[in-house]
C-alpha cells in the first residue's frame, strides 16, 4: 500500500482527518505513487488556528530576521535541489531539464523575497504642512492562502510562500492534489528552519479545501493559479467573503513570425515553446501565426524538427517531450485533435497515435490549415499541439492576438525594430516576448496575464509580490512640545 500523505500544521506533520483519498500517479508509467488525502473542513480549520496564533509573534520578528531565514531556505533548497527536479519529473511527467529549470526559478523566487527590508520599505514625506510629517509603512495582511495548478509543482506554490512569510504573514498552501509530493520535499526543508509553529501550513485535498478557503473568515488573502473557470470561481467567491484576491487563469498564447525572422533559432524556440512539458504550461506557444511568406520559409523546418522529437519517460536523458499529466488528459486532447480535424484543419505531424505500452503519452502535434473560427485556434488545449494560421501582415497577427478572450502571452520572432515595437505595444497581454518562446518574465518582475487569464490587481512575484502580501498604513503626525506652529487645518500648508 502507498504511503498516506500527512498535512503540515502547527509545525507538525499530521494526518488528514478526512477519510477519503485519491491515487497520485507518475503520468510515465501509471504507477500509483501514493495517496492524497482529501482533507477535511476540520483540517483546514486546524492549519488556520495555527496560522492565526503564530501571527503576532511573527510579524515581531525583525525584516532582517525573516531575511535571514529566506537566505536559509534558498542554501537548504539548493542541497535538495536534484531531489526536487526528480520529484516533479515523477509526479508532474515533464523532463528533468524542464524539472531542474523550474525548480532553478523557485529557488529564485526565494532570491528574490530575500530583498525584503529593501523592497518592504514605505515611504515617508517630511513637513507635508508647517511640522507635519506624513508617511506609509507596510504590514503583513494576515493568514494567506495559495492555491496552485498541476503544472508546476515546485515553481508555483513559490510564486508566493516566500514573499508572504517575508512580508510576516502566515501562510497556507493546499497544492494541486493531482502533484502533492514535491511541496512535500519543500515543507520537510521549511520544517527543518524551525518557524515558530503555524507560520507555514501544508493542507492537502481538493475542491471542498478550496472552497472552505474561499469561505473562511480566519484566511484574509488568496493566491490562485489554474484553469479560467476555476479562477473566476475563486476570484468572486473570495472577494464576495472580503479578501484580498489575485486569480491566474488558462491561456492561448500566439507566436508571431514575421518574414525576417532567424529561422533555425526560431524553430528551436517554438518546440520548446509548444510541446516542452508536453503543451502544458500556460505560457506555451499554442498558435503559431505566420506572416506572409515566414510560413514556407519556416514550416519545412518545423515539421522536420517536430517529426524528429524524441517522446518518453521525462526522466530518460532521450526525451525531449514526456507525458501529459493523466490518461484522461490523453483522450482529451486526442478529441481536441480530432474535433479540429473535422471543422477543416489538417495535421501532417499528428501525436495521437503514439505508440506506448504504458503512460499517458500524446506525441507532438502539428495542425496546419486553422482558421480563425476554429476551436483549435481560440481554446486552451494544454496539451502538445500547436495551430497553424498563415496571415498576410503584423496588422492582421496583432489582431489575431487581440480577439483572444485570452491575454497572458505572446511572442514575436523578427529582427526588426520597428516590428517589436508595434507589437509590444499594441498586444494585449500581460507578458511579451522578442524571440523568446516562453516568456515567463524572471522572479524580480510581475507575471501574469491580462483579459480572461488573469482576475485580480496585482501580478504574481516581483514588486506586485510586496504590494500584495502588505497592507499600506498611513499616518500623519506632528508634535507640540518642538514649537512648530502649523495651520489649524493641517492642509492649509
Ligand atoms: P485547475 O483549475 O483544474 O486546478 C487548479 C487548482 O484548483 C487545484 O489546486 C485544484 O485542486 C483546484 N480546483 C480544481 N477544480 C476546482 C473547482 N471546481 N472548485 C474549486 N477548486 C478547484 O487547473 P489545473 O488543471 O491544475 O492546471 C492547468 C490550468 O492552469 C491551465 O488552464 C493553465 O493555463 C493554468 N495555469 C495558469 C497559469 C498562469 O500563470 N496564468 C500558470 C499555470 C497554470
Amino acid at each position: 500500500m502507498e504511503r498516506l500523505l500527512d498535512n503540515y500544521v502547527a509545525g507538525e506533520w499530521i494526518p488528514a482527518t478526512g477519510s477519503r483519498a485519491l491515487d497520485v500517479d507518475e503520468p510515465a508509467t501509471g504507477r500509483t505513487l501514493a495517496r492524497v488525502p482529501l482533507s477535511s473542513q476540520a483540517d483546514l480549520d486546524a492549519a488556520v488556528r495555527a496560522a492565526r496564533e503564530a501571527l503576532p509573534a511573527w510579524r515581531a520578528v525583525s525584516t532582517t530576521r525573516r531575511a535571514q531565514l529566506l537566505f536559509l531556505l534558498r542554501d537548504k533548497l539548493n542541497v535538495r535541489r536534484e531531489e526536487l527536479a526528480r520529484s516533479v519529473t515523477a509526479e508532474m511527467g515533464k523532463t528533468l531539464v524542464d524539472a531542474r529549470a523550474e525548480v532553478g526559478r523557485m529557488i529564485e523566487m526565494v532570491e528574490c523575497a530575500c530583498a525584503i527590508p529593501t523592497t518592504m520599505q514605505g515611504r515617508v514625506l517630511e513637513d507635508v504642512s508647517r511640522g507635519v510629517d506624513c508617511e506609509t509603512i507596510r504590514q503583513p495582511v494576515g493568514v494567506c492562502a495559495a492555491i496552485p495548478p498541476f503544472n508546476f509543482p515546485a515553481m508555483v506554490p513559490f510564486w508566493f510562500l516566500p514573499f508572504a512569510i517575508g512580508c510576516g504573514n502566515a501562510f497556507i498552501l493546499k497544492p494541486s492534489e493531482r502533484v502533492p509530493l514535491t511541496q512535500q520535499i519543500a515543507f520537510e526543508v521549511l520544517d527543518s528552519l524551525d518557524l515558530p509553529p503555524g507560520v507555514v501550513g501544508l493542507v492537502n485535498g481538493g475542491r471542498e479545501v478550496v472552497e472552505a478557503i474561499l469561505d473562511h473568515p480566519g484566511i484574509d488573502a488568496v493566491s490562485f493559479v489554474g484553469s479560467a473557470p476555476v479562477a473566476k470561481l475563486v476570484y468572486e467567491r473570495a472577494a464576495s467573503t472580503g479578501k484580498r484576491v489575485q486569480a491566474l487563469g488558462g491561456a492561448k498564447n500566439h507566436l508571431v513570425v514575421m518574414p525576417d525572422a532567424v529561422i533555425d533559432r526560431t524553430v528551436k524556440a517554438i518546440l520548446g515553446s509548444a510541446f516542452g512539458a508536453a503543451g502544458q504550461r500556460c505560457m506555451a506557444g499554442s498558435v503559431l501565426v505566420t506572416v506572409g511568406d515566414a510560413h514556407d520559409l519556416l514550416l519545412p523546418e518545423l515539421r522536420a524538427a517536430t517529426a524528429a522529437l524524441h517522446v518518453g519517460d521525462g526522466s530518460e536523458s532521450a526525451s525531449d517531450v514526456g507525458p501529459v499529466i493523466s490518461p484522461e488528459a490523453r483522450e482529451r486532447i486526442c478529441e481536441r485533435i480530432a474535433e479540429a480535424l473535422a471543422q477543416g484543419a489538417s495535421a501532417p505531424i499528428d501525436g495521437r497515435w503514439l505508440e506506448r505500452e504504458r503512460g499517458a503519452f500524446v506525441g507532438p502535434t502539428l495542425l496546419e490549415g486553422v482558421t480563425a473560427e476554429m476551436d483549435a485556434a481560440s481554446e486552451e488545449i494544454f496539451g502538445p499541439v500547436l495551430s497553424i494560421i498563415n496571415v498576410a501582415s503584423l496588422d492582421a497577427a496583432i489582431a489575431l492576438v487581440n480577439d483572444s478572450r485570452f491575454g497572458n502571452g505572446a511572442s514575436i520572432f523578427t529582427e526588426s525594430g520597428a516590428a517589436v515595437r508595434r507589437f509590444r505595444h499594441d498586444a494585449e497581454v500581460g507578458m511579451v516576448g522578442v524571440n523568446i518562446g516562453v516568456a515567463a518574465p524572471a522572479a524580480f518582475f510581475p507575471f501574469s496575464g491580462w483579459k480572461d487569464s488573469f482576475l485580480g490587481d496585482l501580478h504574481a512575484h516581483g514588486p506586485d509580490a510586496i504590494e500584495f502580501f502588505t497592507r499600506k498604513k498611513t499616518i500623519t503626525s506632528r508634535y507640540f512640545s518642538d514649537g512648530a506652529v502649523s495651520a489649524p487645518y493641517f492642509v492649509d500648508g
